[in-house]
């Protein structure tokens, strides 16, 4: 069974991991997000890429979902000690060799696919790992600054980490995607899956930026396969994080159903929200997308994979 996943970090990961234990033996490919992206201390830093392949290689800082296990900041603090930042972006001592070592491979005329490709050999995630585009696009975010009452456009992760999305996003732009083409294999990939899956990533700034990617929305729409989507919102709220945030920025209320209505029969088979949503189903079955409720919470690994083996089986009913 050819398996495509479009994922972001935390949520996509964690979801690969239960799908690769509920089907071992697939061949599961991975669309990820390089839509956040980000260049610091001279490094391309590549957040969702590496979540995805330290959560399924085994080197992850588990209870933070991102960053790498048995980690240490030296290097940060000496950059400090320079007056040299970012202090808000965590990068820790062995995190920084990924970055070495993908700068230093673009710097020679790699593209990011193949760079991923080489970082994955050492990771071995059991998955093949593509970056939407080899092409630079950086998601943007429009605010008003706080202190100075003045309209302003900032990186994604100066929203997200620094300020903690705690004022409102008026507009997510995917800066540059417009231009990107789809990486090399992803089109193929969409097009010659069984099912595509849809993880509880965030559906804006995730999910939504590599649907942003020309060719890929498309590619999605006209495949063969069946498209099954997990809700990253449960009881009307983000299980973690701030998707409600940019969520509003697109005009969509933070439900599982909203979430369902806005990726759009165009997009979706099948829809799974959790239990504590079921209300939800009536309302996302009349707008044609067939849906079950099952518990969503990715709290083991056991949940987590009982939730692959429930995407799969609603896959299966809506072929
Ligand atoms: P990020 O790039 O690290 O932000 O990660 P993703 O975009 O892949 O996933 C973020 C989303 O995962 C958030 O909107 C969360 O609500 C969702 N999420 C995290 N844990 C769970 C969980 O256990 N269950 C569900 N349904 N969603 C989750
Ligand atoms: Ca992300």
């Amino acid at each position: 069974m050819r398996i495509v996943v479009l994922a972001g970090g935390i949520g996509g990961a964690r979801f690969l991991r239960g799908l690769k234990s509920a089907v071992p033996d697939a061949d599961i490919t991975v669309i990820g997000n390089t839509g956040d992206d980000i260049h610091l201390f001279g490094l391309k830093v590549c957040p969702d890429l590496d979540t995805v392949m330290y959560t399924l290689g085994g080197g992850i800082n588990e209870d933070q979902g991102w960053g790498r296990l048995d980690e240490s900041f030296t290097v940060k603090e000496e950059l400090a000690a320079y007056g040299v930042g970012p202090t808000w972006f965590g990068l820790g001592d062995r995190d920084f060799a990924t970055h070495i070592v993908r700068t230093q491979m673009l710097g020679a005329g790699y593209p990011l696919s193949a760079v991923t490709e080489a970082l994955c050999d050492r990771w071995q995630p059991g998955v093949r790992l593509l970056p939407m585009t080899d092409d630079r696009v950086e998601t943007h975010v429009a605010i008003t600054d706080a202190d100075t009452g003045e309209r302003r456009v900032i990186h994604f992760q100066e929203y997200w980490v620094r300020l903690r999305a705690s004022v409102d996003a008026e507009a997510v732009v995917p800066v540059g995607a417009e231009q990107a083409k789809p990486g090399p294999g992803v089109l193929e990939a969409l097009a010659a899956a069984d099912v595509i899956l849809f993880p509880p990533s965030n559906p804006v700034v995730s999910v939504g930026t590599i649907l942003a990617v020309p060719g890929i929305r498309d590619a999605v729409a006209a495949a063969q396969a069946p498209v099954v989507g997990l809700s990253p919102i449960v009881g009307g709220a983000p299980v973690r994080g701030m998707a409600d945030k940019v969520l509003a920025a697109v005009g969509v209320e933070s439900t599982a159903s909203a979430v369902a209505l806005h990726y759009g029969t165009a997009l979706l088979d099948g829809w799974l929200v959790d239990t504590a949503d079921a209300d939800a189903v009536a309302q996302v079955e009349a707008a044609g997308i067939s849906c079950r409720a099952v518990p969503l919470m990715m709290s083991d690994l056991a949940a987590t994979a009982a939730m692959a083996r429930a995407a799969l089986d609603l896959a299966e009913a809506s072929r």
